[in-house]
């Protein structure tokens, strides 16, 4: 969450920030804000809360000049969100500006201290007080050169503070200098030509350079238009490497649709495909993930297997559990990753952990990795952010290679999640009970998927006229049962998220079990009920639903048309082998949470109170 970017180079620094707050804008839409020093010693700050555009009238109406700047866009964790605990923050001479991503949790003790020295604080933020803590130890150093005091100061101060933090620092006294650290939240640095960026995450620089480094914790990068040193906050070495990015600036954009959720929804023929692009093995009817770096041997000692997420990607893991015990036998769980990080699993020597994270950076869930190979296990990732730092840090895995998603409600990361664990379901099946019957047709059917997405899509407008007829409903229910439990799940997340309307998702068998009681004329219930092996169970609890005059979407399989005697809305999605159903099933409810939030005027890819990314607790 929050979004950073810094630029030094030759060209005006406030027109290349404010471009990259708008591709950040999605990790945080509190507040932004910026500084920019234009080469003669003085600082220009100007911030504003609320969307971009209200920064970009203030720099209208009082414009900032110079080619070295910061800048922020923010969510709040300490202060509301308002002009003064919009970032930068000043020091307490005013020379030192400082954006900050991350809780400095010992902001308080910090800040008494600070106060009874008599440094005076503006803002409710924790950052601030970093700002002060910074500035301090520069004014208390000495030495004529300037930017290694700075550096030393950095040094200094994050050496007292503990939390998190990606930070960009600036100071008036050394024009054209930016310094930047980071532990527990993501920084990029990006390399041009005479200009360098740091950035929280590339999408901010891709318009301007794919060369990138993506620092690890603990680094600290200083940066002039032509130079760039990294090196560790203790002063030490640090290894880094550069990388070339893997998207192109068009793909960070939403062209021709309104939003990038919508967007994002219709890339899923691609991205399914890109998640199942060259691991296929037709001849041994079976899957290959190379990047597990696991021999068969080691595949074949797996007794266990755990899977981390949150959110989104607790849902996938939810399926791959379905899918793994099903098609491998092996005993499977989900994990959230908050809950795993802090509580003590047993594990057994032959589990393998997985952590599932569309950005590689989710705290909780780059927490539970690290936990999980504190105590000695491999712990695998799937991630689409490639260079993130759960790919770096982790023992292997698989990436997504969705391309970036940027609309804050997860879609097609859920249908790469789920592809990828599938592949690994078939991977492990074949390597114990499934035969190659069995195998050869999963991979027919993963590779039609696609096409069968694409069939879903052309249902959009049918499935928007469904979303207005219960645009004024309170709440909805999501039912399903087995492959289709976490399907609810994630129709319901979605719904919730950008439509703030109370929604839960069961397993459908629980209905009765107290949900039962939430039924009513007013609030629709949300069947996913393919033609499978629980079908005709969920028939019943189709009935019982209606017996109370509660209105029912359903979602079926093709040719099933039974359902429309009882239910009141009927949407088809083709045939597919049970266990990969939710790749099909889940796109209607993308569709309809995505309508109805549009009817009722939200803000479908900055919903209020989120921001992708999750990198603070
Ligand atoms: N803790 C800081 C604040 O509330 C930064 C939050 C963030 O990472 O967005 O301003």
């Amino acid at each position: 969450m929050c979004g950073i970017i810094g630029y030094v180079g030759k060209s005006s620094a406030a027109p290349i920030l404010v471009d990259g707050l708008r591709r950040l804008e999605y990790r945080g839409y509190d507040s932004s804000g910026l500084a920019v020093m234009n080469g003669s010693s003085s600082l220009a700050t100007r911030k504003k809360s609320g969307r971009l555009v209200n920064l970009k009238t203030l720099l209208t109406e009082s414009p900032v000049a110079g080619n070295c700047g910061i800048s922020h866009t923010r969510w709040a964790t300490h202060g509301e969100p308002s002009d003064a605990n919009a970032h930068p923050h000043l020091d307490q001479s005013a020379k030192l500006a400082l954006v900050h991503n991350g809780v400095i949790e010992n902001y308080q003790t910090l800040k008494n201290l600070l106060e009874k020295e008599g440094h005076e604080f503006v803002s409710q933020t924790d950052s601030e007080v970093l700002a002060h803590l910074i500035g301090r130890a520069y004014d208390n150093s000495e030495g004529t050169d300037l930017k290694m005091r700075l550096v030393s100061a950095v040094r200094d101060a994050l050496k007292q503070v503990s939390g998190t933090y990606g930070i960009a620092v600036m100071h008036a006294d050394v024009p054209g200098f930016i310094v930047g650290a980071r532990l527990g939240s993501p920084l990029v640095v990006g390399l041009g030509k005479g200009e360098n960026f740091l950035a929280s995450d590339v999408s901010a620089i891709v318009s301007h350079t794919t060369n990138a480094i993506y620092l690890q914790d603990r680094d600290l990068v200083y940066l002039t238009a032509d130079e760039f040193t990294v090196e560790n906050v203790d002063g030490a070495e640090s290894a880094y490497e550069v990388s070339q990015v893997d998207f192109t600036p068009e793909q960070a954009e939403k062209g021709k649709y309104p939003h990038f959720m919508l967007k994002e929804i219709f890339e899923q023929p691609t991205s399914i495909q890109n998640a199942f692009r060259g691991r296929l093995v037709d001849d041994q009817a079976s899957a290959l993930l190379g990047g597990l770096g696991l021999t068969p041997r080691q595949l074949r000692d797996v007794e266990r297997i755990v899977l981390c997420g949150c959110g989104t990607a607790s849902h996938a893991a939810m399926v791959g559990e379905y899918m793994i015990e099903h098609l491998a036998r092996i005993p499977t769980e989900v994990e959230i990753a908050s809950e795993f990080r802090y509580r003590n699993s047993p594990l057994d020597k032959n589990t393998l952990v997985f952590v599932i994270s569309q950005s590689g950076e989710t705290i909780d869930t780059l927490a539970a990795m690290r936990e999980g190979q504190r105590k000695g296990h491999r712990v695998l990732g799937i991630v689409n952010s490639v260079g993130s730092t759960i790919a770096r840090e982790s023992d292997g895995g698989s990436y997504l290679h969705s391309g970036p998603e940027i609309g804050v409600a997860a879609t097609k990361s859920f249908t790469s999640q789920v592809t990828v664990l599938a592949l690994l379901a078939l991977l492990l099946g074949r390597m114990r009970h499934l035969s190659v019957d069995y195998g050869q047709r999963l991979l027919r059917e993963i590779r039609e998927l696609p096409a069968k997405v694409e069939k879903i899509l052309e249902q959009t407008d049918a499935i928007r006229e469904i979303a207005l007829k219960y645009i004024d409903a309170p709440g909805m229910l999501f039912l399903g049962r087995q492959f289709n439990y976490p399907t609810a799940l994630e129709g319901a997340l979605k719904m919730k998220e950008i439509s703030y309307i109370f929604a839960s998702g069961h397993a459908a068998a629980e209905l009765k079990h107290g949900v039962i009681a939430l039924v009513s004329p007013e609030v629709p219930s949300v069947f996913i009920m393919p033609r499978d092996s629980v079908y005709e169970k969920n028939v019943s609890t189709l009935e019982e639903v209606k017996a109370r005059k509660g209105p029912v979407i359903a979602i079926t399989t093709e040719g099933n048309t039974d359902l429309e005697r009882i239910a009141d809305d009927v949407i088809y999605i083709p045939e597919v082998t049970e266990c990969l159903n939710p790749i099909l099933s889940v796109i209607p409810l993308q569709l309809l949470s995505y309508h109805f939030s549009v009817a009722r005027g939200c803000d479908v890819d900055k919903p209020r109170n989120l921001a992708k990314s999750v990198t603070v607790e």
